[in-house]
């Protein structure tokens, strides 16, 4: 589903993503990991073109989507959250929902505002739809809250919500369990499997929990100073000689 080589992202002398390549098949939970600053963030913005490579090329879905706006990408079905949840504070929980299935217009994600004539024109359909997910992300009893009241993990579910609401193939997770009371990751673990085996959706996740990625993953990327270290299934890299130096030193 997502294929990307060569990948070059340089800030000044500091080569942040060095030819990396990464691979998700379809119908996939893949997991990209790596030490602090090896560049797994900088490859997500790469993947959905937050920032431009300097080199390199991605094919999602079979089309190559480097030339295209994030805003487009995600029209394409390749959606992102953020290692800091990105949701309006002062819109409601069930605002926020409805906001992300409105046509994106490539303005920024702060500056976009809720269409009233939209909302009323199809606010049965979106509504129901925005309350079944935010059911399904447990945060129903929220939807008339404003978003700047959640936690910081009721923010990432919401997050996801809200990429759900984009009718998405493949989902990119920053850190879904970072910052996340411990009772809601095994919650946030248990729905991304729900999506991924009843709705058929692919995932890419970055987390430094490694119980999370080794319980959710079918393959594994690792990433360390910008370069590809191993790929392979959870019980490869967790016994992988490499992989341990890079996390423990040598
Ligand atoms: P972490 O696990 O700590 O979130 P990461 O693997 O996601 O780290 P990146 O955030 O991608 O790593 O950072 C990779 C390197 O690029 C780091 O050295 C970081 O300081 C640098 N970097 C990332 N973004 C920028 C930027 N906008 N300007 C300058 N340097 C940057």
């Amino acid at each position: 589903m997502l294929a990307a080589s060569g990948l070059c992202k340089s800030f000044g002398g500091i080569k942040a993503v060095n030819e990396a390549k990464i691979e998700v098949l379809k119908g996939s939970i893949t997991g990209l990991i790596g030490p602090n600053g090896a560049g797994k963030t900088t490859l997500f913005n790469l993947l959905s073109n937050f920032i431009r490579p300097d080199k390199g090329r991605v094919i999602f879905d079979g089309e190559q989507i480097q030339q295209l706006q994030p805003y487009q990408i995600a029209q394409q079905g390749l959606v992102r959250t953020f290692q800091v949840a990105r949701t309006l504070s002062r819109l409601s929980v069930l605002e926020n929902m409805l906001l992300a299935a409105q046509k994106q217009t490539g303005e920024s994600f702060w500056q976009v505002q809720l269409q009233p004539h939209l909302v009323a024109k199809e606010e049965k359909q979106l509504q129901e739809r925005a309350m079944f997910l935010l059911e399904s992300v447990g945060l129903a009893q929220k939807a008339q809250d404003y978003a700047g009241c959640l936690s910081g993990g009721q923010r990432k579910l919401l997050e996801m919500g809200r990429a759900l609401m984009t009718n998405p193939k493949l989902i990119l997770l920053d850190e879904p369990a970072a910052g996340v009371n411990p009772r809601l990751i095994d919650d946030i673990c248990d729905r991304i499997v729900t999506w991924n085996r009843q709705d058929g959706l692919t995932f890419l996740i970055i987390e430094h929990n490694m119980d999370v990625i080794m319980s959710l993953c079918d393959r594994v990327w690792v990433l360390a100073e910008g370069q590809n270290l191993a790929d392979g299934s959870p019980s490869e890299i967790q016994t992988n000689s490499q992989v341990l130096e890079a996390y423990l030193g040598k």
